[in-house]
């Protein structure tokens, strides 16, 4: 049997924090406890946010927590042709269509459709779906606005994706840590609308590049937060498309401020930078998160 094959995989923009030392010391111990290997996954698509020196601090806070991980270490940055390709394939099997409709554009329709007293779908994050006004325009159409240099990204039409799958979509997850027993989990992507597949300044998408690494690096267990359990649906929905293997997943519980809110990058008191700078030790830190 092989080893089973962990990866964390932070954005660097900003500085990790307490929630962020959660996942990648779970990660860290399921590994320990499995045989597993522990990869590490450099998430920085947003060549604007993202930062070498965001970068370099990552490497320092899990250096200082204890954590080990293999090299190389993937940086997203890098790979843009393999994303690319993906999208091609995509666009090939006519899974995403090019969506013209700026934000200020979907802003006025939501607007005008809650003006008539109806309230507009919102995905599982809270913000309002795409209207998919132009999901049925024509091709013709299409390579009109796209000749005259109109703006727009690339969006999946996520229930012509849905209906191509000959069985229902469920994802494998963990019931807990022990990785004793997993349930199938029915998913439900048609919540999240017609997602960005590909932007026109960053030519991917989070949920694209996850999928794509996840499978290009052999994870087999995706342990992340329950932040991001409902993204979970629509990445087991590209993965089908796509045609890459399905990882089995574990969302782990949220560290929660003191407002009773999800941590920010923002949120300085519990960056691990301030943290160690306030005189806390890694063991400290690792006592506060239960390990
Ligand atoms: N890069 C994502 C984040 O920092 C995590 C991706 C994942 O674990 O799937 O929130």
């Amino acid at each position: 049997m092989t080893a089973p094959v962990f990866r964390f995989a932070p954005s660097p923009n900003g500085e990790l924090h307490l929630g962020h030392a959660l996942s990648a010391l779970t990660n860290q111990r399921m590994a320990a406890k499995s045989g597993g290997r522990l990869l590490l996954r450099i998430e920085d698509i947003d060549l604007t946010r993202c930062t070498p020196e965001f970068e370099a601090a990552i490497r320092s806070d899990l250096a200082w927590l204890g954590i080990a991980y293999e090299q190389p270490v993937r940086r997203q940055s890098e790979h843009f042709a393999c994303y690319e390709d993906a999208l091609e394939r995509l666009k090939a099997d006519e899974l995403v269509y090019p969506a013209f409709m700026s934000r200020g554009d979907i802003r006025a329709a939501i607007i005008d459709h809650e003006a008539s007293g109806q309230s507009w779908p919102r995905d599982p994050d809270g913000a309002p779906l795409y209207p998919g006004t132009d999901r049925t325009l024509s091709s013709r159409e299409r390579r009109r606005r796209i000749d005259a240099g109109t703006p727009f990204a690339w969006r999946l039409d996520t229930a012509a994706a849905l209906a191509r799958l000959p069985d229902q979509l469920n994802w494998r997850e963990w019931g807990d840590e022990t990785m004793a027993a997993t349930t199938d989990i029915a998913a439900d992507p048609l919540q999240w609308g017609d997602v960005i597949i590909a932007r026109r300044e960053i030519a991917t998408s989070y949920h694209l590049s996850v999928v794509v690494d996840d499978a290009l690096q052999g994870i087999s267990h995706v342990v992340r937060g329950l932040d991001l359990y409902f993204a979970t649906s629509l990445q087991r929905l590209l993965q089908q498309v796509l045609g890459l293997p399905q990882p089995t997943y574990f969302h782990h519980r949220l560290v929660l401020g003191p407002d009773g809110r999800k941590l920010s990058k923002s949120q300085r008191d519990t960056g691990l930078a301030a943290l160690r700078d306030a005189g806390e030790t890694p063991e400290t830190v690792k006592a506060m998160l239960g390990f």
